[in-house]
């Protein structure tokens, strides 16, 4: 598939990065009759897609963007917005899809994640296309007058030059840099284990950035999970098995045994929040409701129903059912957390959650209810990040901007490697890619409106209706 004899290739739109957002800008524009580049570093197609459950979720109204989102109002409300359209092209090309379901604040549906990476590498070669795996994009090049004509890539094979009308940043986010989850998320996140492909270094940043894009410092923003202490990290397997979804219903004690947030705004907030504890731990502690209400049911009606506990111990987790709050405190003290001020704050928990919430600190914003009822779980839990939220900044046609707010001319990103759709919360990883990607191919110019929704089954019953 590699055009490894030409020197020099052309196309309309080269994509850096055959993920989410690359494939999905890659095979819109192809199918409008572009021709594509696509320029993947892995030698295989997908990224942290095809690590996904291919949940293409989304918040369930522009309310709720700004409210769990946390980011820039405008550019979620591109998500918001474009998503019909992401959904249309899928059933379009008949990509299988699952009935509607709940997710978070949300709603969503499973969606053959690789079958549609897959359909839009097809599409960019039926348009004359080429995919080229394993290959290094060595740096962005320019005309004259700074707009951006493509790039030098490096392959085993030899250098190509890839001359481009427009080029796409798609390279899936920082989160694989110790180095640069550091700078930009906090010094305790060197350290933190990876939840994604490990490909994704932040290559798309250094490309924007060294012409003249800016890197958005101030969103430390991530998307990942709390999982159990795994006995060795980096089996792709157990990413979902060991992340611990049901910590908004539990309670969480740093090592000196108080509660430190909100938790029930979420696991992925959680995790940021426990990333930020003295060595970056916590103990996660739920009692017999929450274990038979959420810690044996699926996060998604599509998951398995597992007990989180035992897969978590069975994989090198530390941890423990314990008969009474005495025991989590023995337990706690025996893994260097301070067990007594952790029996004092649960006790003062379900005081507050009986008699006062007003006075719960931190506050209890939903599942404000004691935990009380022996027997009693508690597991020893990390931050692991998926994706990043900051990185080079877009306007909402996903063009890259420098400092003064002018655009770098044909240059765009989309997916991970744009920052601030996404702030303080999360509504969806795919969606962001996949409608960010289809708004750089339309910014790029490749806005043909198909057919799309003839084959829509919702829109044929709606006009036999
Ligand atoms: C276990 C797991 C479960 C998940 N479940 C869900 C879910 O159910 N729903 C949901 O919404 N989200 C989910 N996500 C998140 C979702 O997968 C990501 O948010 C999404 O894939 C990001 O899209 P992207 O295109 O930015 O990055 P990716 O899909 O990771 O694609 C980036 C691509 O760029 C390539 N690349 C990196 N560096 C270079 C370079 N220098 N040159 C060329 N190519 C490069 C990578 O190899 C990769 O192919 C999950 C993620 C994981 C890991």
């Amino acid at each position: 598939m590699t055009d490894v004899q030409a020197h020099e290739v052309e196309c309309d739109l080269l994509v850096i990065g055959g993920g989410m957002a690359g494939m999905s800008a890659a095979g819109w524009a192809a199918e409008r009759g572009a021709r594509v580049i696509v320029v993947e570093r892995a030698a295989a197609l997908g990224g942290s897609a095809v690590l996904s459950g291919g949940v293409l979720w989304t918040a369930s109204s522009p309310e709720k963007m700004t409210l769990y989102g946390g980011g820039d109002p405008a550019l979620g409300q591109v998500v918001f917005d474009t998503y019909p359209d992401a959904v249309a092209w899928l059933r379009h090309r008949e990509i299988d899809i699952s009935p509607r379901m709940d997710v978070l604040h949300g709603q969503g549906y499973q969606i053959d994640i690789a079958g549609h990476i897959r359909g839009c590498a097809t599409l960019v070669e039926q348009h004359g296309g080429y995919i080229m795996l394993d290959t290094e994009t060595i740096e962005l090049t320019r005309d004259e007058a700074g707009a951006i004509t493509g790039a030098l890539t490096r392959h085993a094979d030899g250098d190509v030059l890839v001359r481009a009308a427009a080029t796409l940043l798609a390279t899936g986010g920082f989160q694989a840099s110790p180095e640069l989850r550091e700078r930009f998320i906090h010094p305790n996140a060197r350290d933190m284990l990876l939840r994604s492909n490990p490909v994704s270094d932040g290559a798309g940043l250094r490309l924007g950035e060294e012409v003249g894009g800016e890197v958005a410092g101030t969103n430390r923003g991530f998307y990942g999970h709390l999982v159990s202490e795994p006995r060795a990290w980096g089996d792709e397997r157990l990413f979902v098995a060991l992340s611990q979804y049901h910590s908004e219903h539990a309670l969480l004690f740093n090592e000196a045994g108080q509660r430190f947030c909100d938790e029930t705004r979420g696991d992925h907030t959680n995790t940021y929040e426990t990333l930020i504890q003295p060595n970056a731990r916590a103990l996660c502690v739920w009692d017999r409701r929450v274990h038979e209400s959420y810690a044996t049911v699926p996060v998604v009606s599509i998951g398995v129903a597992e007990d989180k506990l035992e897969v978590a111990l069975a994989n090198g987790g530390k941890g423990i059912v314990a008969a009474d709050a005495a025991a989590v405190g023995e337990f706690a003290s025996a893994h260097g957390f301070d067990g007594e001020a952790i029996i004092a704050s649960l006790a003062s928990f379900n005081d507050a959650a009986r008699h006062g919430w007003e006075r719960q600190h931190p506050p209890r914003s939903e599942d404000a209810r004691p935990i009380d009822k022996a027997p009693f779980y508690a597991l020893i839990v990390h931050p692991a990040i998926t994706f990043t939220f900051g990185g080079l900044t877009i306007d909402t046609g996903a063009h890259v901007l420098r400092s003064d707010g002018s655009r770098v001319a044909g240059l765009f990103a989309a997916g991970a490697d744009a920052a601030g759709a996404y702030g303080s919360g999360y509504a969806g990883g795919l969606a962001l890619a996949m409608t960010f990607g289809i708004t750089a191919a339309r910014s790029a110019g490749w806005t043909r409106k198909l057919d799309v929704f003839s084959t829509h089954p919702f829109a044929k019953a709606t006009s036999s209706a």
